[in-house]
């Protein structure tokens, strides 16, 4: 079947700026998400529409139109119990944070001993990126995935 509105889609990303990748999912599982839903990147998402499993292609996202320019004034100094994905903290690595926005990914700048000022910035802001594309799979999504707006794994909703 081919992507389209309530399909559940699995791919492999692979992301660049310019020669230079930044991120890929071939090291681990393909992303899954329901399409139609917000989701998703809005251009990844337009660039899916109709394709189908084994499909693969790239796709060029302005900066506007991937994670949005850069903000200089978005440092924070945020209390190191708040960050996770790592125990010990180097400048340069990336975080998890929750906020009320649901969660966020930072980029510790400086660490302290309580606190760690962090670059509140997606790592991927301000750059023009290109997305190498392999779809996995298309399924439709079951009604209780589209009642929850997201997609179950093997095991049913998660929470
Ligand atoms: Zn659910």
């Amino acid at each position: 079947m081919q992507i389209a509105k309530d399909a559940v889609v699995e791919f492999h990303y692979t992301v660049f700026e310019g020669d230079t990748q930044l991120e890929s999912s071939k090291d681990s599982s393909p992303l899954a998400y329901l399409h139609g839903h917000e989701g998703m990147l809005p251009g990844l998402e337009n660039a899916l529409d109709g394709k189908a499993a084994d499909e693969k292609f790239s796709v060029e996202l302005e900066a506007k139109d991937a994670y949005g320019p850069r903000h200089d004034n978005a440092v924070q100094r945020i209390p190191l119990k708040h960050l996770q994905g790592a125990k010990v903290w180097k400048p340069g690595m990336t975080a998890v944070v929750h906020t009320d926005q649901g969660q966020r990914q930072v980029t510790i700048i400086k660490v302290g001993r309580f606190n760690a000022d962090c670059d509140l910035n997606h790592p991927f802001a301000g750059k023009d990126l290109t997305f190498n594309i392999e779809v996995v799979s298309v399924r439709e999504a079951t009604s209780e995935e589209l009642s929850h707006g997201h997609v179950h794994g093997a095991g049913g909703c998660g929470h």
